[in-house]
Formats: C-alpha cells, sequence, structure tokens
C-alpha cells in the first residue's frame, strides 16, 4: 500500500478517521493510532477518548450490575404488590403474581450472577 497522497512512498499505517494509506510525513503519531496530519488528528484524539471512556464506564458497571439489577427488580415487584393490596384486592389477582414474578426474577437473576462473578474475588 502506498500513501494516499504520495503515490511514490510506501505507507506505514492507515488513519484512524478515514483508513487512508499515511506515509512517515503525513501521518501524525497518537500513540494509539495514525491520523491524517493536520486534517484528522482531533478526530482521532476525541475518538480515542471516546472509547476510553466507555471502557472504564462499561467495567464501573459490570463491578456494581450483578447486584443493582435484582435489587430494581425486587422493588419494583415490592411496590407492584404493595400497591395491589393497598388498591384491596386479593393475594391472587394480576398484580400480586406481576409483583411475585418480579421478585423471582430479581432473585434467578441474583442468583445466575452470582455464579458467574462469584468465584472471581475482586
Ligand atoms: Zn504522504
Ligand atoms: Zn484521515
Amino acid at each position: 500500500m502506498y500513501c494516499f497522497n504520495h503515490h511514490d512512498r510506501p505507507a506505514i499505517g492507515t488513519c484512524k478517521e478515514c483508513c487512508k494509506g499515511l506515509c512517515t510525513e503525513c501521518a501524525a503519531d497518537l500513540g494509539h493510532g495514525l491520523a491524517c496530519k493536520g486534517q484528522h488528528e482531533s478526530m482521532v484524539e476525541t475518538l480515542n477518548t471516546i472509547i476510553t471512556r466507555n471502557a472504564s464506564a462499561y467495567s464501573a458497571a459490570e463491578k456494581g450490575g450483578s447486584f443493582i439489577l435484582p435489587a430494581f427488580l425486587g422493588f419494583i415487584g415490592v411496590i407492584l404488590i404493595g400497591q395491589t393490596l393497598y388498591a384491596g384486592r386479593g393475594l391472587t389477582s394480576f398484580g400480586v403474581l406481576l409483583g411475585g414474578g418480579f421478585i423471582a426474577f430479581g432473585v434467578v437473576f441474583l442468583l445466575f450472577n452470582r455464579r458467574v462473578f462469584g468465584p472471581r474475588k475482586r
């Protein structure tokens, strides 16, 4: 592959933004990849910042995620049952069954998560 701007020079890599071949003169090395010098340097830099930020946000969600969702499901279930009983409906009414379903799903999810994440001590 040759440089997009200099067809007689071999490309040392491609721009992360536009994927054009770049020679040593045209490439701006940003440490994590190459970009068209003076054209896509800031674009690639922004792109890399977003990717890095997303990766750290994902790992944070993974750490806390095993308990947040089951707790949320259980919370919804309790509210559903509470409201249904408060409204004077019986224990076999739809709201109670739905609430119970939410709680059961939360428990199952918690158990499933423990099986997946449990052995890995953090
Ligand atoms: Zn070039
Ligand atoms: Zn480019």
